[in-house]
């Protein structure tokens, strides 16, 4: 049985499957429910600093994922979502007066 990714608990028990016929868990502690080796996993604040960090060294995307350990596709999002929230500096051509 795995243990409980909120509490740590290993008080889980089965509790069906969900729609990819992967065994379903419950925590009898925290009742939390969860599948074992989940695709999402919350990413922590000191995990997204060092991401930022290797950004700014222009690290590849998948260099990052291959040393953090994060997914692929949830780096591309946080990239994406990174970028969008910053201001867009527009590229406006300079008028030269002509005299
Ligand atoms: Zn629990």
């Amino acid at each position: 049985m795995p243990i409980c990714p909120r509490c740590g608990s290993d008080h889980v028990i089965k509790n069906g499957h969900i729609h990819t016929a992967k065994p379903k868990f419950a925590c009898k502690d925290c009742r939390r429910q969860f599948v074992e080796n989940p695709v999402w996993k919350p990413i922590s604040a000191e995990t997204k600093v060092l991401i930022n960090k290797l950004l700014l060294e222009r690290v590849s995307l998948a260099g990052i994922v291959r040393v953090i350990g994060v997914s692929a596709q949830w780096l591309q999002d946080y990239v994406n979502a990174k970028y969008a929230a910053q201001p867009q500096v527009a590229d406006i051509p300079v008028q030269k007066n002509a005299s």
